[in-house]
C-alpha cells in the first residue's frame, strides 16, 4: 500500500527537473532508492545490509516527512515547523525559512511504496513518485516551469506567493 510524505527539492538551472537536496541526484517520474553506503558499512563492521534499499542499519532510502496531506503549503509548512521537524535541516527558523523556503526550492508530497522504514519524523522508502508540488510564483519563468514540472512528473503543481507565506510563518514562529 502506498503512503505519502512531504519533502523538498532544488530546481535545476533550467527549471525542467528537480534535484534531491542532500545528494544532487536528478529526480525522475518514478524513483527507486539505491544504497550508497555499502562500502562504508563494510568498513565499519556493521551488519551487512540484505535486500533492496532502504536498510535498517543505514541512512539509505528516499526521505520524506510524515506531514498530513494538504493542498495548501502554509498548512504543510506550519505542521512541519510546529512539530520541530525543520530542525533536522536547520537550527533556527530564520535559517530554515531563508534557505529552505526560497524560489529555487520546491516542496511537495510524494507517494511512497515498496520497502518503507518508519521513523519518528518520517520515512525512508524504496520507491517514490510525485503527488503534488508547490511552486513559488516568484520563480523566474513561473508559467513555463509549472508546465514543465506538471508534464514531466505527471503531478499537480500548485502556485503560491513566497513572500506572503514566508512572512506569515515568521510572524507565527519567531
Ligand atoms: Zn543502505
Amino acid at each position: 500500500m502506498a503512503i505519502y510524505g512531504y519533502r523538498a527539492w532544488r530546481l535545476c538551472e533550467y527549471g525542467n527537473f528537480l534535484l534531491a537536496l542532500a545528494i544532487p541526484v536528478r529526480w525522475h517520474k518514478t524513483m527507486r532508492a539505491q544504497c550508497l553506503e555499502l562500502s562504508s558499512l563494510l568498513d565499519n563492521e556493521k551488519p551487512i545490509p540484505l535486500g533492496p534499499a532502504p536498510h535498517y542499519h543505514c541512512r539509505c532510502g528516499i526521505y520524506a516527512y510524515n506531514i498530513d496531506y494538504t493542498d495548501d503549503i502554509y498548512t504543510a509548512m506550519r505542521a512541519l515547523i510546529a512539530s520541530g521537524r525543520h530542525k533536522t535541516l536547520s537550527d533556527g527558523i530564520y535559517d530554515f525559512l531563508g534557505y529552505y523556503l526560497d524560489s529555487d526550492v520546491v516542496w511537495g508530497y510524494v507517494w511512497l511504496w515498496g520497502r518503507i522504514i518508519e521513523h519518528e519524523w518520517g520515512y525512508r522508502a524504496q520507491y517514490a513518485r510525485m503527488l503534488t508540488l508547490f511552486l513559488p510564483y516568484e520563480t523566474p519563468h513561473y508559467k513555463e516551469i509549472n508546465a514543465e514540472l506538471r508534464d514531466g512528473y505527471e503531478c499537480e503543481v500548485i502556485g503560491y506567493s513566497l513572500p506572503h507565506i514566508k512572512s506569515a510563518l515568521l510572524n507565527e514562529f519567531r
